[in-house]
């Protein structure tokens, strides 16, 4: 486990004024690793990306590592468009990828947070049933809560409930007082400052379009060029399946599933002092519209989940002709929506209409108006998908040879995001050795 000892000297926001290089991979299409050759090329400025470099550069400083980007400011995507809750690790099954770094890497994302002044608002949540057959799974998740190592769970009756959140309604609720808030895309833009500090470059504006085995480790296809790499570490977030052999692999696919948020108006925000959650559904990796007071005391109501028709689709309409034709031949897609259907459809019945969002929401919270809501953001998440149509619940990352994809990294990889860097970082070093020589075995 790397040390996440302050290193000091980092200048927040210095990635974004003076480290960070726009197409700096080498121009010409040159197949030699030369001085602007790396050791590490990482593929993906999020979060994920950015605290994989700031681990591999913690453990071994004499690496040269670079991160690139298409878009030009890191965490444009979903480490930028999410509701910026520190999960605690309710949801995960024991043991699984997900309960193990969400722990970790919550109390990593906290300490990082406070040593660079970025503040985390430890408020907690209640996770509410509303119905008497909702119960069952709300006892479920205690238990399961309890089995991750969770402090402070308490099941709260209805007087107590109301104790803590006074317009909440239920009849049970389940308290995770762990659960906290805090802006990913500040944790972004400070780990971004720190890679650079630690002299790892930022390659911004450079789309990445493959990243192909070579002798010399890999090599990384990109718009102006191509970058040598002893090793290369995909974090494309939406477009990790691209970066997965065979290039159109019909096995597992990412879907972009949008939610779009209310916020509620200022006079409003007393209706909720932390979080409130419904209990979810276990078969779905969503966890269903919740109220979320944020860093900034703004209080976010949503997401829901539909079929975004582009990857990066963050308006209804907006849609991607490559993004649709691929996921039309994808038969998980078909198998999915035979399975869900009915959900999916009240999900998109729920977007367009105002008034669903708002009953969806009363359960919770019945106070909430038509007159309290106006429209916030949108997110897209990367979810995987098999082509028997079941999502992939769990991370999941795929290693071949010096080239390493993390191919699921859904909800609560921002909270994750330390851990998984730890976890990636380690896994370089042992694909590096002190040798060069190649290595690291398949598998996830
Ligand atoms: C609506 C929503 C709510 C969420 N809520 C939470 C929450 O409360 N708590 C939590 O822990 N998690 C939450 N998540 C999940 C969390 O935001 C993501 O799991 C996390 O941000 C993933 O980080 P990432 O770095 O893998 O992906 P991203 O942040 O998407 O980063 C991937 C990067 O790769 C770049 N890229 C892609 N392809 C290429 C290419 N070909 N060339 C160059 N660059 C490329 C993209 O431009 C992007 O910057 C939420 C997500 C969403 C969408």
């Amino acid at each position: 486990m790397a040390d996440d000892a302050e290193r000091g000297g980092a200048e927040r926001g210095g990635a974004e004024r003076g480290g960070a290089e726009r197409g700096g991979a080498e121009r010409g299409g040159a197949e030699r690793g030369g001085a602007d050759a790396v050791d590490v090329a990482v593929v993906g400025a999020g979060i994920v990306g950015l605290a994989t470099a700031y681990r591999l550069l913690q453990r071994r400083p004499d690496l040269r590592v670079a991160v690139l980007d298409k878009e030009p400011a890191v965490a444009a995507h979903q480490s930028s468009h999410n509701s910026g809750v520190l999960h605690s690790g309710v949801y995960y099954a024991p043991g699984s990828l997900k309960a193990d770094l969400c722990r970790r890497g919550k109390r990593a994302v906290e300490g990082f947070a406070e040593r660079h002044g970025i503040p985390v608002e430890r408020c907690g949540k209640v996770i509410v049933a509303v119905r008497p057959d909702e119960l069952g799974r709300l006892r479920g998740l205690h238990e399961r809560a309890a089995a991750n190592g969770l402090a402070g769970l308490r099941m709260l009756g209805p007087e107590e409930l109301r104790e803590r959140e006074p317009h909440a309604a239920g009849l049970r609720a389940l308290l995770v007082p762990e659960t906290a808030v805090v802006d990913f895309a500040e944790v972004a833009r400070a780990l971004a400052a720190e890679v650079v500090a630690a002299g790892g470059r930022l390659v911004l504006g450079t789309a990445v379009q493959a990243t192909e085995p070579h002798r010399t480790g890999a090599v990384l296809r990109t718009d102006a060029g191509a970058l040598h790499a002893r090793a290369a570490i995909a974090c494309a977030g939406l477009h990790s399946d691209r970066f997965v052999d065979p290039p159109h692999d019909a096995e597992e696919r990412i879907l972009p599933f949008r939610g779009d948020y209310y916020t509620l108006v200022p006079e409003a925000r007393s209706l909720c002092r932390g979080l409130i959650y419904p209990v979810p559904d276990p078969a779905l990796p969503f966890l269903g519209v919740h109220f979320t007071r944020r860093v900034d005391g703004s209080v976010w109501a949503g997401p829901n989940a539909v079929l975004a028709l582009a990857r990066e689709g963050y308006g209804r309409t907006t849609f991607r002709w490559r993004d649709v034709r691929e996921m039309a031949a994808f038969p998980g897609l078909w198998r999915l929506g035979r399975r869900w259907w009915r959900t999916g459809a009240a999900e998109v019945w729920r977007d367009a209409s105002r008034s669903a969002f708002l009953r969806s929401l009363r359960r919770y919270v019945p106070e909430v108006e038509r007159r309290h809501l106006s429209f916030g953001p949108s997110g897209v998440r990367a979810q995987a998908v098999r082509a028997d149509g079941s999502m992939v619940d769990d991370f999941s990352i795929v290693s071949r040879g010096r080239r390493v994809v993390v191919r699921n990294a859904p909800s609560p990889a921002a909270t994750a995001s330390l851990a998984i860097g730890d976890r990636l970082a380690v896994m370089m070093e042992a694909v590096l050795g002190g040798t060069g020589a190649g290595g690291g075995a398949d598998g996830r």
